[in-house]
């Protein structure tokens, strides 16, 4: 008898036949015995839709910000995961097995204040663990908790994976199964590069790489939580059929297990690309080279919860003066313009300029460390294709590179192929 966590997308809950399915998947672990917590997302495009009428609502009057209440968003984007936990109880009970729906005050799922972007800090596990022992199946809404000021508050999104590692860390889960519409994590997003290879393992930290870059199968901050509690967590597909040989193995699903660095007998230099989309570069030029001017420029941008990723900084054309580029989501832009705006005269720049739409791909890889030459090889293969480079960063196991949107694509496949990725 083992302990499973299983987490079910917006895909594989999109309509009631979907659920169904989820359901067999769920009556075959608990068939074997084990002890069965669910975590479901909303029904996919239902998260988007709620957003879009926040968005829509009129603004306060004699106001133009582009704010909403914060509680009240999450009031309504919530409610698409209370939808589908209801389904789902409904369903196993309907195969005879005893399940019950929880929403995340009800358990709780302690976070903090930060609504829309909450943190879970605790979540009580007693009353789940005691009710999986007389073989109740937990369905619990993801993507939700309840703030210290006693209001629903959501993880950010994608954050129903984040839910389903917290609460298999809470119930000392021996595994947390994410279940999803392709059939683990892969050297690159498939629907981009249809000769990515599936990963059988992943190191946490390149995991930990490949989300925060922008592979959205998993929320960044699920595989922190997973590393820290030493979750064993698995990417699998939902789509399989539940009865399928080897489904219910309970050491090696099928999938891709995300563990520590030594588990994995073979690594690779590089592990995988990712992209991000909608990345935006903003200029300042002829700013006076001081010390002090860096924090001018960042303390204010980092006060309107402005990310600011890479920072590049060279000699203005006349030699005298320095000019400073960054990026930021291109969502952020004009936030951030006026935030510059405003601090100029504490700044001292001269222009401001910028500009949206480009993307960030970036090559993932352990192997790094121990390896030269591995962004030179990045640069050759780009420069081949006549992509330009507008700026790089990197890390001890990572190089990002910022391009122009419409080369997205053939930036992703051609540093695929260039790391051999595409070769098994
Ligand atoms: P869910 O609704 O189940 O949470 P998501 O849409 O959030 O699913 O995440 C799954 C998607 O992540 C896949 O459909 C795939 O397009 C995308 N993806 C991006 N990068 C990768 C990758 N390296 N491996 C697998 N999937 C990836
Ligand atoms: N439904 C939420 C979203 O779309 C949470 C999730 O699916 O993980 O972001
Ligand atoms: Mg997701």
């Amino acid at each position: 008898m083992a302990r499973i966590v299983m987490k079910f997308g917006g895909t594989s809950v999109a309509d009631l036949d979907r659920i169904h399915n989820v359901a067999r998947h769920v009556k075959r672990e608990v068939d074997a015995g084990h002890e069965v917590a669910v975590v479901v997302s909303a029904m996919s495009g239902k998260t988007n839709e709620l957003v879009g009428w926040v968005q829509n609502m009129p603004k306060v009057a004699g106001s133009n910000a582009p704010f909403y209440d914060a509680r009240e968003y999450d009031a309504i984007v919530a409610s698409g995961e209370q939808v589908t936990s209801g389904l789902l109880a409904i369903a196993l009970q309907s195969m005879g097995i005893n399940a019950r729906s929880w929403q995340g005050w009800q358990i709780p799922i302690r976070t903090d204040n930060a609504h829309g972007a909450a943190r879970i800090l605790d979540i009580e596990g007693a009353e789940i663990i005691r009710r999986m022992g007389e073989g109740q199946v937990a369905v619990v809404a993801g993507f939700q908790g309840l703030g210290p000021d006693n209001r629903l508050a959501t993880l950010g999104r994608g954050g129903s994976d984040t839910s389903a590692v917290a609460i298999a860390a809470a119930v000392k889960a021996d595994r947390c199964d994410i279940y999803t519409d392709v059939d683990g994590v892969y050297t690159t997003d498939p629907r981009i590069e249809p000769k990515a290879r599936r990963l059988k393992k992943i190191a946490f930290e390149e995991m930990l790489e490949m989300a925060s870059l922008g592979a959205k199968v998993l929320q960044v901050r699920s595989v922190e939580l997973a590393m820290v509690h030493k979750v064993r967590t698995f990417v699998r597909s939902s789509f399989e059929d539940p009865d399928a040989p080897g489904m219910g193995d309970l050491l090696n699903p099928p999938g891709t297990l995300i563990c520590d660095e030594e588990e994995i007998v073979e690594q690779e230099v590089v592990t995988g690309i990712a992209y991000a989309k909608d990345e935006a570069q903003i200029s300042l030029r002829r700013l006076s080279d001081r010390p002090g001017v860096s924090a001018a420029i960042f303390g204010p941008l980092a006060e309107a919860h402005i990310n600011v990723d890479m920072i590049v900084q060279n000699i203005s054309e006349d030699g005298s003066k320095t000019d400073m580029t960054f990026t930021v989501p291109s969502g952020d832009v004009d936030k951030a313009l006026r935030v510059l705006g405003d601090n100029k005269d504490k700044i001292g720049y001269d222009v401001i300029q910028s500009e949206a739409g480009l993307v960030k791909v970036s090559v993932i890889g352990i192997g790094m460390r121990s390896h030269a030459g591995v962004a030179a090889s990045a640069f050759r293969a780009l420069a081949d294709k006549g992509i330009n480079i507008k700026a790089i960063t990197t890390s001890e196991i990572k190089i990002s590179i910022l391009i122009d949107g419409p080369y997205a694509e053939l930036a992703v496949r051609t540093l695929h192929s260039a790391y051999g990725l595409d070769k098994s």
